[in-house]
C-alpha cells in the first residue's frame, strides 16, 4: 500500500510577504491570500508534501494581537489532532516574528512542528524572499528531525527556536538571528540539517490561557528620572529593560520597588544577547539590589520575550511564586522550576 504523504497546514497572517501594491497611498499593504502565496513558490510539487492553506489574518506584523495568537493556537492544536497534519507553516509579518513565535511555543504541545517565516523584501520587488522561505518552512515542518522541536523560525535557510530568535535588522534578508545560542540548524539542498537540540520544551496549556492581562515594557535610558514609570498604575505586570546585567539609575529605585510589592516586575537586558545577573554588583538600582526589592530576573530571556512570558503566565492565572518559578526555569534553563510538565526535545527514536 502506497504510503501517506507527508501534509502540511500553511496559515497566512499577512506581513510584506503577502504584501503586494495598494490602492492610492503607493506602499505595499497585506492582500495576498495562502493560495496566492504557496501558487508563487516554485519546486514545491517536486517535494511530494501535501500542503494545505488558510488564510487566518491578512494583517501588518504590528497590528496582531493576543487574541489573534491565542486563537492562532488553538486552531493549530485542533488541525494537528483532528486532521492528521504533520507540521505546519505560519507565513507573517517579520515585525513581531521574535514575540508571536515564542509565544505559539509556549502555547503548543504537540509534537508537529510550528514553523513560522516571513519576508524581508515583498513580492513586487527584485530578490523577494518569500517563497525560497515558504520552502524551507514546508520543509522543515515536514522534516521527522524536527518533530517535537515546538516552534521554529526558518528564514534564509536558517533554523532558529522561537525562544532565542531575534530580528535584528530592519532591513537585511538575514535580519533572523539567536544571539545567544545560533541557529539550530540549516536547510541545506532541501534538506533539514539539525545541529543542536534544546532539551526541554517548557509549555503553558492553551485551556488555562483565559485572562486578559496588561503588561508592560519599560526600557530604560541615560538621564531616565522615572517619570513614564507612574504609566504603569493601571498594568497586572512589567517588564525593566534595565541597561547591561540589569541595572537602572538610583532614581527609579522606590518607584521600582513599590511596583514590584503590587505586580510582578520583570528584569531583564537591554543589550540585546546575555544574561541578567544576580549578584555581581550591590549599588542602588543594581541588579543584586532591584532582585533583593522583588523584581523577578528574565536571565537570558530577552526584555521581548520576556513581557511574552510574563502575559501568557498572567493570563493562565499564576501566582507570584508561579511566575518567579516559571522564570527562573525559562531565563536559566533549568526545567525543574517550570510549574506544568516540562516536555522532552529529544528526537524521536526511530523504531523499525
Ligand atoms: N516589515 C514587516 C515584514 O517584514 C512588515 C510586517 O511585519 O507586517 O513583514
Amino acid at each position: 500500500m502506497a504510503e501517506k504523504a507527508t501534509s502540511v497546514l500553511m496559515l497566512s497572517l499577512g506581513g510584506t510577504i503577502a504584501m503586494t501594491a495598494g490602492s492610492d497611498a503607493g506602499g505595499v499593504v497585506p492582500n495576498l491570500t495562502a493560495e496566492e502565496l504557496i501558487a508563487a513558490v516554485p519546486g514545491l510539487a517536486e517535494t511530494g508534501i501535501d500542503v494545505h492553506v488558510q488564510t487566518f489574518r491578512q494583517l501588518p506584523g504590528a497590528s496582531l494581537s493576543f487574541d489573534d495568537l491565542t486563537a492562532l493556537a488553538a486552531l493549530i492544536a485542533d488541525r494537528t489532532a483532528t486532521d492528521g497534519m504533520d507540521g505546519v507553516v505560519v507565513t507573517q509579518g517579520t515585525d513581531t516574528i521574535e514575540e508571536t513565535a515564542y509565544l505559539l511555543d509556549l502555547l503548543h504541545t504537540g509534537k508537529a512542528p510550528v514553523v513560522v517565516t516571513g519576508a524581508m523584501r515583498n513580492p513586487t520587488i527584485a530578490g523577494a524572499d518569500g517563497p525560497a522561505n515558504i520552502l524551507a518552512a514546508i520543509r522543515t515542518a515536514a522534516s521527522p528531525a524536527a518533530r517535537g522541536l515546538g516552534a521554529l523560525v526558518v528564514f534564509a535557510d536558517e533554523i532558529h527556536a522561537a525562544r532565542h530568535v531575534r530580528k535584528t535588522h530592519s532591513t537585511s534578508g538575514g535580519a533572523f538571528r539567536s544571539p545567544n545560542t545560533g541557529p539550530l540548524g540549516h536547510v541545506v539542498e532541501g534538506t533539514v540539517r539539525l545541529l543542536n537540540h534544546p532539551p526541554h520544551r517548557l509549555t503553558v496549556p492553551l485551556e488555562t490561557v483565559i485572562r486578559v492581562p496588561r503588561v508592560g515594557l519599560y526600557t530604560v535610558s541615560l538621564g531616565d528620572d522615572g517619570a513614564l514609570l507612574a504609566g504603569a498604575e493601571g498594568l497586572d505586570g512589567l517588564v525593566v529593560a534595565g541597561f547591561g546585567v540589569g541595572h537602572v539609575p538610583q532614581r527609579l529605585v522606590e518607584k521600582l520597588t513599590a511596583l514590584a510589592a503590587r505586580i510582578p516586575v520583570v528584569l531583564a537586558s537591554r543589550t540585546g544577547a546575555g544574561p541578567v545577573l544576580a549578584s555581581t554588583y550591590a549599588f542602588p538600582g543594581s541588579e543584586s539590589d532591584l532582585q533583593r526589592r522583588g523584581l523577578v530576573s528574565a536571565g537570558f530571556l530577552d526584555p521581548y520575550k520576556a513581557r511574552i512570558l510574563l502575559h501568557t503566565l498572567l493570563a493562565a492565572g499564576a501566582e507570584p511564586e508561579i511566575i518567579a518559578a516559571a522564570f527562573g526555569a525559562c531565563g536559566t534553563g533549568d526545567p525543574a522550576r517550570w510549574p506544568w510538565p516540562a516536555l522532552s526535545q529529544q528526537p524521536e527514536m526511530q523504531h523499525a
